[in-house]
C-alpha cells in the first residue's frame, strides 16, 4: 500500500490495517532511486505476506532493514526479511545486541508471550547486525533519512526522519503514534521521564507525516499530533496510551 511516492505500508497487525500477521507492527518500505529500505520487520510469522506485498511494489532491491527497537513485534522477522532480500540488518548496539544473541527475554518476548501477547513458539532467532546505528545520517537512493535516538518506550530506541519531496516524513517506532498517543510499559526499561525527552525532541521537528510503529499513518500536519503528546508531558500528565 503505496502511502505517498515511494513509501509504502508492508506489514500492520491488528493495532493497525492488519494486512499481516495479527501482531506484526507496521513496517514501511522507503524507495528512492536504485536503492530501497524497510523500516521495521514485524514479528516473522507474516514475513511471506510482507515479501509478497514488498514485490508488488515493485520497488528496487531492499539493500537494509532498520531496526527501530529489538520488541518482537518489530524485531523478530528481521532475520528471515534480511535473508529473504539479501538484505543487511542495521539497529542500535542496544538493538543490536539482543538481536545478535536472539535474547527473547531482553527482547520482552518471553514475558509478552506468558501475558498472551504472543502466540507460544514465535522464534526470536539470532540476528546478524551488520551496522551499530547512533544519531547519524544515511542516504536511500537521493533521500536522506536521520537516525534519532529516543529511549522512553524501550531502551535503545530509534527513529527515522525522511527528508521527503512530501514533507518531513518521521517513523516514530513505538515513541508515538497518531493523535499524540504512547506506549509506556510495565517493562524495566519504559521510563516516562525519558519519553517524555524524546517527545520533546521528535515534535520539535514539526514533521508533515507520522509513520509510526502501529495504528494509523498520519499524512499531514503530524506535527499536530505529536504536541498533543509534548503538551500532555508539558502539563506532568500522561498522554492516552496506543492501546
Ligand atoms: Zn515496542
Amino acid at each position: 500500500m503505496e502511502l505517498t511516492d515511494g513509501i509504502h505500508l508492508v506489514a500492520s497487525g491488528w493495532l493497525g490495517l492488519a494486512l499481516t500477521d495479527r501482531c506484526d507492527c507496521n513496517a514501511y518500505l522507503v524507495a528512492d532511486g536504485d536503492d530501497a529500505v524497510l523500516v521495521d520487520a514485524g514479528c516473522g510469522l507474516g514475513a511471506e505476506r510482507t515479501l509478497a506485498l514488498i514485490e508488488a511494489a515493485g520497488a528496487p532491491p531492499v539493500s537494509r532493514v532498520l531496526v527501530t527497537h529489538a520488541h518482537a513485534d518489530h524485531a523478530a522477522g528481521a532475520a528471515a526479511l534480511a535473508a529473504a532480500l539479501g538484505a543487511e540488518v542495521w539497529a542500535s548496539a542496544h538493538a543490536a545486541a539482543i538481536l545478535e544473541a536472539g535474547d527473547a527475554d531482553a527482547a520482552g518476548l518471553t514475558d509478552a508471550t506468558a501475558a498472551g501477547i504472543y502466540p507460544p513458539g514465535l522464534a526470536y532467532r539470532p540476528t546478524a547486525v551488520a551496522h551499530r546505528l547512533g544519531d547519524e545520517s544515511l542516504t536511500v537512493g537521493r533521500l536522506r533519512l536521520d537516525a534519532v535516538r529516543c529511549d522512553g518506550h524501550s531502551a535503545g530506541h530509534l527513529a527515522f526522519l525522511a527528508h521527503h519531496r512530501a514533507g518531513l516524513a518521521l517513523f516514530s517506532g513505538d515513541v508515538v503514534f497518531a493523535r499524540g498517543r504512547v506506549a509506556l510499559l510495565s517493562t524495566p526499561d519504559s521510563d516516562v521521564s525519558a519519553l517524555a525527552a524524546s517527545v520533546e525532541r521528535l515534535a520539535a521537528l514539526r514533521p508533515q507525516l507520522l509513520l509510526a510503529g502501529h495504528g494509523a499513518p498520519v499524512l499531514r500536519d503530524a506535527g499536530d499530533h505529536l504536541a498533543v503528546a509534548r503538551d500532555a508531558f508539558r502539563r506532568r500528565a500522561l498522554p492516552p496510551q496506543l492501546a
